[in-house]
């Protein structure tokens, strides 16, 4: 991230746990992970309980609503 001259710090911004590098929000970041595993699951129960699938797209997009609440 440094190398690309992103704005970084040592830790992460999400989870404040972890070192902030590169692959971190991607694959080891707790805070992404909670947003990436909720939005999977609630699309799992809305193909179940309501009969309605989503393209990945619009998860996407729910998720980007998770996290400019958050
Ligand atoms: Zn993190």
């Amino acid at each position: 991230m440094l190398a690309r001259n992103w704005e970084c710090g040592a830790i992460c911004k999400l989870c404040d746990q972890e070192a902030e590098i590169a692959v971190h929000p991607c694959l080891q970041c707790s805070y992404a992970k909670e947003v990436w595993m909720l939005n999977i699951w609630k699309e799992r129960n809305r193909r179940i309980f309501e009969g309605k699938s989503l393209r990945p797209v619009q998860v996407f997009d729910m998720i980007q609503d998770d996290v400019k609440l958050r």
